[in-house]
């Protein structure tokens, strides 16, 4: 008998008869004499109705300038999780297993005051563990808590994944099991290269950097969570017939285990290549090469919060200036390009430039760590095929290559065939 806390996304609890399949999912693991606790999530695109009924109601008449209250916010978002966890808990009564639905607050899943994106910061177990001795399925909304104002507050964009990897720090599970669309972690996305293939394992440091990089399997900071906590997560399909063969195999079901690296025995040198379109480089020349540069650039932008990603400072040749180079997200180009030009008498720098429509592209593997060699041969691969390195990027156990957006598929489909994925 094993404890396990099972998560189903929105598209799997998209209407009744996705609710029905998921809780046949949940009976197999429940008739197999496990210990479960499900979160869920609201029904797909339901949560973009409510975020835009929140924006529609809060817009001052006749403006289009709209502040909205985030205490608000959260009390209208929280309500599609509400809706799920009561639905998949009436279905399962209907099949006859006990089960019943709780909200954040009665758990309680408790937070701290950000509304609209808090963080976690507590979750006191025993609620659940009684539960579980009662032999009951505990149904739990996901995406939601309570606030040490006494307010219901949500996680942000993404949140039940947090919550249920959380859950299960919390109560100990043995795993946790992640039901979604595709039915697990791929060496990179299929629809770019068809010869992607399922990964068995993956450490959860890969993980984060594919999840940080664009895949968007998992929400980022359920994978840190899971890190912290080695909490081991599996992704798996909600859409297979829950009673075909090996979907109820404990020890070896269909999906993607994201564990420790040490129960990862045979290690890759790469495990995935990751991508992310819409990035734009920003250069700014010849600026002073001076203590508190870095800082009076990247400062600002943080403070207008934009999210930097690439930084590359060349050293400079006569040590008075240098040039600067990063990225960030296409959507935020105007918004830094306003940040520079305010900071630009206090910063010092001579023009800025910036180039829309880069990609990047990214290698991981944490067995980078222990081989030389890795980056000289995506270079030399993507030179062959004519694709031009816009900026680099490294750490221990990836690389990151900006290149220009209509070379992202290529890029990718080199890379994937170079360090050997498309193989096995
Ligand atoms: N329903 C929320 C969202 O769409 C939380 C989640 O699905 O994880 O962001
Ligand atoms: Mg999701």
């Amino acid at each position: 008998m094993a404890r396990i806390v099972m998560k189903f996304g929105g598209t799997s609890v998209a209407d009744i008869a996705r609710i029905r399949n998921v809780a046949r999912h949940v009976k197999r693991e429940v008739d197999a004499g496990h210990e479960v606790a499900v979160i869920v999530s609201a029904m797909a695109g339901k949560t973009n109705e409510l975020v835009g009924w929140v924006q529609d109601a809060s817009k001052a008449e006749g403006s289009n300038f709209n502040i909205y209250d985030a205490r608000e916010y959260d009390a209208v978002v929280a309500s599609g999780e509400q809706v799920t966890a009561g639905l998949l808990a009436l279905v399962l009564q209907a099949m006859g297993v006990h089960a019943r639905s709780w909200q954040g607050w009665q758990i309680p899943l408790k937070t701290d005051t950000s509304h609209g994106a808090a963080r976690i910061a507590d979750i006191d177990g025993s609620f659940l563990i009684q539960r579980f001795s009662e032999g009951q399925v505990a149904v739990i909304a996901g995406f939601q808590g309570i606030a040490p104002d006494n307010r219901i507050s949500t996680l942000g964009r993404g949140g039940s994944d947090t919550s249920a990897v959380a859950i299960a720090a919390a109560v100990n599970a043995d795993r946790c099991d992640i039901y979604t669309d595709v039915d697990g972690v791929y060496t990179t996305d299929p629809r770019i290269e068809p010869k992607a293939r399922r990964l068995a394992r993956i450490s959860f440091e890969e993980m984060l950097e594919m999840a940080s990089l664009g895949a968007k399997v998992l929400q980022v900071r359920s994978v840190e969570l899971a890190m912290v906590h080695k909490v081991r997560t599996f992704v798996r399909s909600s859409f297979e017939d829950p009673d075909a063969p090996g979907m109820g195999d404990f020890d070896n079901p269909p999906g993607t285990l994201i564990c420790d690296e040490d129960e990862i025995v045979e290690q890759q040198v790469v495990t995935g290549i990751a991508y992310a379109k819409d990035e734009a480089q920003i250069s700014l020349r010849r600026v002073a090469d001076r203590p508190g540069v870095a800082a009076g650039i990247f400062g600002p932008l943080a403070e207008a919060n934009i999210n930097v990603d690439m930084i590359v400072q060349n050293i400079s040749e006569d040590g008075s200036y240098t040039d600067m180079t990063f990225t960030v997200p296409s959507g935020d180009v105007a918004k830094a390009l306003a940040v520079l030009e305010k900071g630009k008498e206090k910063v010092g720098y001579d023009v800025v430039q910036h180039d829309d429509g880069m990609s990047k592209v990214s290698v991981i593997g944490i067995g980078m760590r222990s081989h030389a060699g890795v980056a000289a041969s995506a270079f030399r691969a993507l030179s062959e095929k004519g694709i031009n390195i816009r900026a680099i990027t490294t750490s221990e156990i990836k690389i990151s290559i900006l290149i220009d957006g209509p070379y992202t598929e290529l890029a990718v489909r080199t890379l994937h065939s170079v360090y050997g994925l498309d193989k096995q």
